[in-house]
């Protein structure tokens, strides 16, 4: 079992029965959905299939929803070819509907702010261009390279920001989908400052949408610049290279990733990689060298995810590219030892002293650990430490478990409606002695935490016998 979690983007090449059962038997901790692409028919179709796949296996992967934010996209459009030297003109359409060559765009907003030499990029950068003409209405645009403009891809001004509001009419309508329909959590695109975060809790709040997490992207340079204060806001942080991409150089992308990934880690929420991680998948049924190097990059840093998006979205083999990412994530594992250097930092917080000993504790006897939980904050605390022994989070709340499956090294599981912990430890064991997980010899550790004092539960046996209660 992988303790590094990958999740999926949902996408064309997934949405079948059959693609999506397949990443369920691969055991895919979560399932984006890019609310900057498809309408509310085609996510429902999703949510539908995915909802039907979880209940007949009994696995609750998270629901995750990716809210555009303060991102300017291009209309909708038939793919067109540009080449180098072209002249392609950016305009202005409400509906963003065109039928020449054309690149349109909602608002003039973007246009206000561009001026004449800037440099245009769409599409994570794939496309380049400088501004030649600019008036309030269009501008001209020559292209730096041969490429292909495809329809909704995101267009910035190469260092230069958006200021427009982080939530629009539409987003909040997505909001409202994202609640009705039990999104585990909402990824927040564009985010610049806490503020965003804030305003989206907010609007949460008053749409009875307050238990769906927040992952903040980081992906542009107001968001690195107030990393600080945007982790403390936020529930989970990711990565987004894509964007990142564009609005700082290519190469500060590592540094960037590990900065980003050591902070997040030590303020003990989830932190997710994404975009490119096996780009050539897209096309070919195996990845390329650099790229499995990449993943076990991210496997050293202790990120808690990585993310496939074109991958699995748009890609020919969206199943071969999880399975290759299992397979090297589960060798990167058994050979590498996390550094644990973060562990000597171990709050003054009393809790965490508890949680940290624990995790000490199950790795000299080489237990598994075994904790109920009504919160999921038990086995986020212990998730921080990077327990290097098996640890089942037993709850009896399947939103509880949808949660907890973005981190590191946990594995949630839905137990029967327990009234009491000792009742939810005892269904826990029950489960894995049932499932085989647990078996004669094993040392298992058995916890639960309490909320406001340390007045944890302990106990540490060898299992002797298949007696289903403890
Ligand atoms: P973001 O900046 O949020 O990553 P993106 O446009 O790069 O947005 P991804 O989620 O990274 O989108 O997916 C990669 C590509 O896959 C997209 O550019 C789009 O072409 C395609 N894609 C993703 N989801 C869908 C979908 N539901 N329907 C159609 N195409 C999709
Ligand atoms: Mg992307
Ligand atoms: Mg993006």
């Amino acid at each position: 079992m992988i303790k590094t979690k990958i999740l999926v983007t949902i996408g064309p090449s997934s949405s079948s029965q059959e693609v999506v059962e397949l990443f369920i038997k691969e055991r895919v901790s979560g399932i984006r959905i890019n609310f900057s692409h498809g309408d509310p028919g085609t996510w429902d179709n999703y949510v539908k299939t995915l909802t039907e796949v979880s209940e007949k296996y009994g696995q609750y992967p998270a629901l995750i929803g990716d809210l555009p934010g303060a991102q300017v996209r291009i209309g909708v459009t038939e793919a067109f070819q540009v080449r180098k030297g072209e002249v392609v003109p950016l305009l202005v359409r409400k509906d963003k509907v065109g039928e020449r060559k054309a690149i349109l765009i909602e608002s003039a907003e973007l246009l206000e702010k561009l001026d004449v030499g800037d440099v245009v990029l769409i599409d994570d950068g794939r496309l380049k261009f400088i501004a030649k003409e600019v008036s309030s209405e269009e501008a001209q645009l020559i292209s730096l390279s041969d490429g292909v403009v495809g329809s909704r891809k995101t267009i910035v001004i190469e260092g230069k920001e958006h200021e427009q509001p982080f939530l629009t009419e539409k987003s909040i309508e997505i909001l409202k989908y994202a609640v009705s329909r039990n999104f585990t959590y909402l990824m927040l695109s564009y985010v610049r400052s806490q503020r965003d975060v804030r305003l989206v809790k907010d609007v949460l709040r008053s749409i009875d949408g307050s238990n769906i997490g927040l992952i903040a992207k980081i992906e542009t340079r107001s968001a690195y610049e107030n990393l600080a204060e945007i982790v403390n806001e936020a529930d989970a942080i990711l990565i987004a290279r894509g964007d990142l991409g564009m609005h700082f150089g290519l190469e500060e992308i590592p540094s960037i990733q590990s900065s980003i990934t050591l902070r997040v880690r030590e303020v003990g929420k989830p932190v997710i990689v994404a975009t490119q991680l096996m780009e050539s998948m897209v096309n070919n049924p195996q990845p390329t060298r650099s790229e499995v190097v990449d993943v076990v990059n991210c496997v050293k840093e202790g990120v808690d995810a990585v993310l496939l998006t074109g991958e699995t979205a748009i890609g020919k083999y969206p199943i071969e590219a999880v399975k290759w990412l299992k397979k090297i994530i589960s060798t990167a594992e058994k050979s590498l030892s996390l550094s644990s250097e973060y562990r000597k930092t171990a709050q003054a917080d009393v809790r965490e002293k508890y949680t940290l000993g624990l995790v000490l504790l199950a790795e000299s006897l080489g237990a598994k650990l075994l904790v109920y939980t009504m919160s999921g904050s038990m086995p986020s605390r212990i998730s921080k430490y990077r327990p290097q022994v098996e640890v089942y989070a037993g709850t009896s709340s399947k939103a509880i478990v949808k949660k907890l499956s973005i981190y590191y090294g946990t594995n949630a599981l839905l137990v029967n409606d327990s009234k009491t912990y000792e009742e939810g430890l005892n269904n826990l064991y029950r489960k894995l002695l049932e499932i085989g997980v647990l078996s004669y010899g094993d040392i298992v550790i058995l916890t639960y935490g309490s909320k406001d004092r340390l007045n944890n539960y302990l106990r540490i046996f060898e299992v002797i016998s298949s007696t289903t209660s403890i």
